[in-house]
């Protein structure tokens, strides 16, 4: 082999094809996915410290195209993002978990459901209309759905990102900050947000146990959270150290494996009643 290293060029170009081929027969296979029902979501418990209740759910999305395999949303949010299919299945999604939300209010479980906004949904004009009538489609209570927002949905224009959030809460919903720690923003700018929550990524809720920097950094969020009034979400916990960590540095939720997977919605009733029989 040229130069020792484990794999040839053709090898390599091989690895490539076979990756473009398989990226255009997702791309293929996305067209009509919605109207075939091809997609659902699936919800992961968020469970409260101070209460030991299981008080909310993040909305994941799944795809699963006959005769592919279930995809995972790595390979296929890019793709709908791309197309912009994003709008219309996010529109979807909205409309599917506030009406979930809403069952869930009818059957004395009041959750709430996290909802993860993309980049083009989030400009897209027409996304204040898609969530209002998910709200008058479903009648669940404004506030149980959070919508999901990042930094580089925000990044571009914050003065048009800080109306949009003003509207979206003039409607009654929720807005938590995602992956919060893991981008460039300055404290400045995140202060301006109106926000109701602050989630804390993954990459310094799998250390905390063990590194001084994640856990000043855990800290530092949520004296931040503590001032600003809102709640903290720590995301991908995973065993019950990390749990017991957190919640001595005042984190007010946590969401991970731990508590439990994704899960189709009626595991998750089912979980969050058990939490509340215990
Ligand atoms: P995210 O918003 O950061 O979602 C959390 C991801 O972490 C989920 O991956 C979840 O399954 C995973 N996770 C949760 N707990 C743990 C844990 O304890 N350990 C580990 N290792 N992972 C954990 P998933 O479902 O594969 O989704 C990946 C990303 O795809 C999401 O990241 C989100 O950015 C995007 N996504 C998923 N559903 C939607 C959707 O409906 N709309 C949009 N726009 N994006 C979505
Ligand atoms: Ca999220
Ligand atoms: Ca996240
Ligand atoms: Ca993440």
């Amino acid at each position: 082999r040229a130069l020792g290293l484990p794999w040839s060029v053709a090898e390599l170009e091989t690895a490539d094809v076979r990756e473009r081929q398989r990226q255009l027969q997702l791309e293929q296979a996305l067209h009509g996915a919605l109207e075939r029902g091809e997609f659902a979501l699936h919800y992961q418990p968020q469970l409260d410290f101070a209460s030991g209740r299981i008080v909310g759910c993040e909305a994941l999305l799944r795809w699963h195209p006959p005769g592919l395999g279930p995809v995972p949303p790595v390979q296929f949010i890019g793709l709908l993002e791309e197309s912009g299919q994003i709008v219309e299945v996010g529109a979807w999604a909205l409309r599917e978990a506030a009406r979930q939300a809403a069952a869930w209010e009818r059957a004395g479980l009041p959750l709430r459901v996290g909802i993860n906004l993309s980049p083009r949904q989030f400009l897209n004009p027409q996304l204040p209309r898609h969530i209002e009538q998910a709200l008058q489609a479903s009648g669940v209570t404004p506030a149980r759905l959070e919508l999901e927002i990042t930094e580089s949905l925000t990044m571009h224009d914050v003065e048009h990102a800080i109306a949009l959030l003003r509207r979206f809460r003039a409607l009654g919903v929720s807005v938590a900050l995602d992956d919060f720690g893991v981008g460039h923003s300055s404290l400045a700018y995140v202060l301006q947000f109106p926000i109701d929550a602050l989630k804390i990524d993954r990459a310094f809720v799998t250390h905390v146990t063990r590194g001084r920097t994640d856990r000043a950094i855990v800290r530092a969020i949520v004296a931040l959270a503590q001032a600003l009034g809102v709640e903290t979400i720590a995301e991908g916990v995973e065993n019950q150290r990390q749990c017991d960590f957190l919640e001595a540095l005042g984190v007010t939720q946590a969401q991970g494996y731990l508590i439990g997977r994704p899960m189709p919605a009626a595991a998750l009733q089912e979980l969050a009643t058990q939490y509340r029989r215990a």
